[in-house]
């Protein structure tokens, strides 16, 4: 079960590869608990489109499949964070991607007090996910980044399950079903309260 905290709000993440569906399920689970679906993947790409001074910087990077670094990323997500819409709870889909990120947030979240509810894991067979993404047709998602980006994931983003095994929040949720499965199962880890 996910303990509500004292406001009522869930801060919840969603853990997993490219290709796992996380960015659709944040939309789903975030829309059930009355919360915004905070994507930095997204972000990111919309800082892009708009030339903005981050999105230059990023280009290349994500283009490659590689990460943005820590501490843009720190300031991207200590921003939105900030935000009215997000002190009511939100879905966190594609940050924490490192230990140092996961150290950030921890941080950000007990500047003011608040804490992480649960993180959900989505579970996808290896050989599933380059099949999704190369599916998808996205300007990053040529096999060569794709399989870049799971290197990455395997490398950086993994150690993350432990960690947040270790904190007791960790919930694992099987996404090699239907979508509308991986959300009922996304929402029976949460205790119902998706
Ligand atoms: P995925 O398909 O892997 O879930 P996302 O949409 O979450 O992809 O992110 C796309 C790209 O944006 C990543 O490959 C990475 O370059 C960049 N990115 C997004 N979130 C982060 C983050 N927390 N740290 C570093 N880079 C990030």
């Amino acid at each position: 079960m996910v303990a509500a905290s004292s406001s009522s709000a869930l801060r919840i993440v969603l853990l997993g590869p490219p290709g796992s569906g996380k960015g659709t399920q944040a939309g789903t689970v975030a829309e059930s608990l009355g919360v915004s679906a905070i994507s930095t993947g997204e972000m990111l790409r919309e800082a892009v489109a708009a030339g903005s001074p981050l999105g230059l910087r990023v280009n290349e990077i994500m283009a490659a499949g590689e990460l943005v670094d820590d501490e843009t990323m720190a300031d991207v997500v200590r921003e939105r964070l900030a935000a009215e819409d997000a002190q009511k709870g939100f879905v966190l889909d594609g940050y924490p991607r490192t230990l140092s990120q996961a150290a950030t947030l921890q941080e950000i979240l007990d500047r003011s007090g608040k804490r992480l509810d649960a993180v959900v894991q989505i579970d996808v067979p290896e050989s599933e996910l380059v099949n999704r993404v190369l599916g998808r047709h996205r300007a990053d998602d040529t096999e060569e980044v794709i399989r870049q980006r799971l290197a990455v994931y395997h490398e950086q983003t993994e150690p993350l399950i432990a960690f947040y095994r270790e904190g007791s929040l960790l919930r694992d949720v099987d996404g090699h079903q239907s979508i509308e499965e991986v959300a009922k199962s996304i929402r029976d880890a949460l205790g119902g309260e998706g």
